[in-house]
C-alpha cells in the first residue's frame, strides 16, 4: 500500500511551527511577519490562491496586506505600487501573483521588485543564490516539496530523480535543489521537459519522480518504476474538478509514496511562502 504523502498533514505541522516562532517574536517585542500581495485582475485561480495565501498568515499570526488592481492596470502604476512595498519598512516581504495579464511585462515587474522582500524568490538575484548555495527564498513550490519529503523523511541521497518540466518556478529550481549539496538534496537528477525524447525510458530509471508538466494525469503506470516515490505537482481544472499530472489510480499499486492532488504540493507551496515570509522578517542576510 503506497503512502499518500499528505500536504495536509504536513502543512498543520509546519504552521504549527512557524506559530511558534511568530509568538517568540511577539514575546521578544519584535513585529509580526508582514507578508502583501499584489493581485491584478479577477482570474478566479489566481484569487483563490491570493484567498488561501492571506488566510494562512492570519491562521500562523502574520499580518497581510492585499492590494488588488484591475485587469488594465497600467505597468508604470504596477511598478509604482512595487516600489511602494520596496519602500515600506512595515512589509517584509510580499508577492505579485503570476499571471500577470498581456500588456504587462512580467520580466520588468520582477527586476523592480526588491530581492530583499522577493518572498516568491524569482529575483534573478536569489535564484542565483540558491544555485550558488547562499541563504535565499527558495521558491515556494520546490521549497515546499522539500519540506514534504523532509517531513516523511524520505531519503534523497545517491537516488535518482527525474524531474518532468522546466520551468522558472518549479521544475529547473527543483533539479537544482534536488542535485544540490543539501538536507534533502544530493539526488542524481535528470532534468526533463517537452523535447525529451522517450520520456518514458527516463522516469522508469526514477527513485523519485516529481512531475511538473500542466497535463491531467499524464504520467500513468508506464512511466513508473516499482517503489517509485511520486510527487504530483501538477494543478490541472478538468470540467470544475481538479487532477494532477499522475493518473493516480493507475500508479497507485505500484508506487512506495505519492502526494495527492488535491491536498499535496499546493498546500505545501503555501508553507513555502510562509517560511520565506518568516525569513524576510528576520533579514535574509
Ligand atoms: P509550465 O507550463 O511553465 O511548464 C511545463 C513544463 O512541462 C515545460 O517545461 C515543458 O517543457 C514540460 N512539458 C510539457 N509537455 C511535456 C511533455 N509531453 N513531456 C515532457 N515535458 C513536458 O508549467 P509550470 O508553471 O511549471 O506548472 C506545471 C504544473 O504545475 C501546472 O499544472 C501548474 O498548475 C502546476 N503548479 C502547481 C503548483 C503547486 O503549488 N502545486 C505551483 C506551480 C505550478
Amino acid at each position: 500500500m503506497a503512502i499518500i504523502l499528505s500536504g495536509k498533514e504536513a502543512a498543520v505541522s509546519f504552521k504549527k511551527e512557524i506559530q511558534i516562532k511568530v509568538k517568540k517574536r511577539l514575546a521578544e517585542r519584535k513585529s509580526a511577519p508582514h507578508l502583501a500581495a499584489i493581485l491584478v485582475g479577477d482570474d478566479p485561480a489566481s484569487s483563490a490562491y491570493v484567498r488561501g495565501k492571506v488566510r494562512d498568515c492570519k491562521e500562523v499570526g502574520f499580518k497581510s496586506t492585499l492590494i488588488h488592481l484591475k485587469d488594465d492596470v497600467l505597468q508604470e502604476e504596477l511598478i509604482q505600487n512595487i516600489q511602494m512595498l520596496n519602500s515600506n519598512s512595515e512589509i517584509h516581504g510580499y508577492i505579485v501573483q503570476l499571471p500577470l495579464p498581456n500588456g504587462i511585462n512580467e520580466k520588468e515587474i520582477l527586476l523592480a521588485i526588491d530581492p530583499m522582500k522577493d518572498v516568491d524568490g524569482f529575483h534573478p538575484e536569489n535564484v542565483g543564490r540558491m544555485a550558488l548555495g547562499l541563504k535565499t527564498y527558495l521558491p515556494a513550490t520546490p521549497y515546499g516539496i522539500l519540506l514534504l519529503l523532509q517531513f516523511y523523511g524520505i531519503e534523497t541521497t545517491g537516488k535518482n530523480a527525474v524531474v518532468i518540466g522546466r520551468s522558472h518556478i518549479v521544475g529547473s529550481p527543483m533539479s537544482i535543489l534536488l542535485s544540490s549539496n543539501i538536507e534533502f538534496g544530493n539526488a542524481t537528477v535528470t532534468l526533463t521537459h517537452s523535447r525529451t525524447k522517450n520520456l518514458e525510458e527516463v522516469t522508469k530509471n526514477a527513485d523519485i519522480l516529481i512531475a511538473a508538466i500542466g497535463k491531467p494525469s499524464f504520467i500513468n503506470k508506464n512511466f513508473i518504476k516499482d517503489g517509485a516515490v511520486v510527487i504530483d505537482v501538477g494543478i490541472n481544472r478538468v470540467s470544475g474538478k481538479l487532477h494532477g499530472d499522475v493518473d493516480f489510480d493507475s500508479v497507485k499499486d505500484i508506487v512506495s509514496a505519492i502526494s495527492p492532488v488535491p491536498g499535496g504540493v499546493g498546500l505545501m507551496t503555501r508553507v513555502g511562502l510562509l517560511m520565506n515570509t518568516l525569513l524576510a522578517a528576520d533579514g535574509r542576510d
